[in-house]
């Protein structure tokens, strides 16, 4: 089935674009194909999709349950202990409230890391959305936990892979949590199966002291003597990096992911996005958990993102609306390998609708700016994945549904 959005401001002018096997397949005005649904889009204009490049989607039953930790007493006191009680069915609930809210907010695809990975892969496939789902690998150096990591690691190798959306991948925690052996043996893997693989790295400055004082040397080079950086790593938040890193990660071509709501509220530092932008590093964005965020907005993250950067460099040309809006839609899109992530024919259609009549959008001198610096999530009224759509005026089917079994299952986590 065709979908044909009727009247749609794209780039300023109206038009009518007709999606076709999850593709834009024609832009132009006044079309009138044979067999097409047809959406009314007056007074809404087309925007590309976000694409979240690092989340934890199981993590939004702790969402709120402790606050203003730094990560170290926040991960070993309140979330592991926590962690070990979850079952793969509560991970499914997880994530598919996690998947809701992100499609409440335009986002149609995430980089997700986490245990139970297939559950992860589940929920994607019966919400619509895009996901690479990276099964974690976390030893906490102890030899006989490296080895049953390691069987995890082959169990969800050898499972079925799902849809053409939903894709397989491998993470390494950290380096403060992972030991050497396994950290060779996930880039080994990945590298033999083709997958992304994803990672923590220089999130706080604690860790680059750890790991100086471990291994003589930063996260960043560590990873890179055990043969972990290339195009198809993704590191997530890169806050604390030495130039040697910087000049480093350009030259490999890693994708960086910022998660500014995460750094800030774990008071971690401050991502120097212009000066890896003039080092020609790749950047993108993404939310981390909700339960260090706390919320999948990427339209927060934007306007976080824009004004930590303009903060951090003492200059308020840095960050520019453009730049930010790319992070969060192309560069994501293309650093996962997607042919998505702008509205053109033959690209995927991921896309969203926003209303032109919101208040947040209005004066609309530019549609960009309005994006990353005043909208909320009220402004989206349509959510599009794969020609397929999501959510149409605001609602998501099967919400209330998701909304009312993740209040039970909080009741179990309360204490
Ligand atoms: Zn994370």
């Amino acid at each position: 089935m065709s979908l044909l959005l009727k009247n749609v401001s794209h780039q300023n002018k109206i038009t009518d674009i007709l999606i076709d096997n999850g593709r834009f397949s024609k832009i132009s005005p006044q079309q009138q194909p044979l067999d097409a649904e047809i959406i009314d889009c007056r007074n809404k204009a087309i925007l590309p999709a976000f694409y979240n490049l690092h989340s934890h989607a199981g993590m939004s039953i702790f969402r709120g349950l402790s606050d203003d930790k730094e990560l170290f007493s926040w991960l070993n006191q309140d979330i592991w202990p926590r962690e070990a009680k979850l079952t793969p069915d509560m991970i499914h609930l997880a994530t598919k409230f996690s998947i809701l809210e992100m499609i409440k907010t335009g986002t149609v695809f995430f980089l997700d890391m986490y245990f139970e990975q297939q559950e992860i892969l589940k929920a994607a496939q019966e919400m619509g959305v895009r996901t690479i789902s990276a099964l974690t690998g976390l030893d906490l150096f102890d030899p006989n936990k490296t080895k049953t990591e390691i069987e995890k690691i082959e169990k969800y190798i050898s499972c079925p892979d799902h849809d053409e959306r939903c894709a397989k991948g491998l993470m390494i925690h950290a380096v403060y949590s992972v030991s050497e052996e396994l950290i060779r043996y996930i880039v080994k893997r990945s590298q033999e199966e083709g997958y992304y693989l994803t990672l923590h790295a220089s999130e706080t400055a604690k860790e680059v002291e750890d790991c100086l004082k471990t291994h003589g040397c930063t996260p960043i080079e560590y990873l890179d003597q055990l043969g972990a950086l290339g195009p198809k790593t993704i590191v997530a938040h890169a806050v604390h990096l030495s130039d040697e890193d910087i000049a480093l990660l350009a030259r490999k071509k890693v994708p960086l992911c910022t998660n500014p709501v995460s750094n800030y509220k774990l008071a971690s530092g401050l991502f120097m996005l212009q000066k890896l932008q003039k080092s020609g590093c790749i950047l993108t964005l993404g939310t981390d958990s909700m339960a260090s965020n706390n919320n999948l907005s990427m339209l927060e993250e934007m306007k976080l993102c824009a004004l930590s950067a303009k903060i951090q460099s003492g200059d308020a040309t840095a960050g520019n609306a453009e730049d930010i809006f790319n992070m969060a839609t192309i560069n994501g899109a293309q650093a996962v390998g997607l042919d998505a992530g702008i509205i053109a024919e033959g690209k995927l259609a991921d896309c969203i609708l926003v209303d032109l009549n919101n208040h947040f959008l209005i004066p609309n001198y530019n549609l960009i700016s309005n994006m990353v610096y005043s909208a909320d999530s009220s402004c989206i009224d349509t959510v599009i994945c794969n020609g397929r759509i999501l959510m149409q005026s605001h609602h998501v089917n099967g919400e209330e549904e998701i909304i009312s079994e993740i209040k039970k299952l909080s009741d179990y986590f309360r204490n």
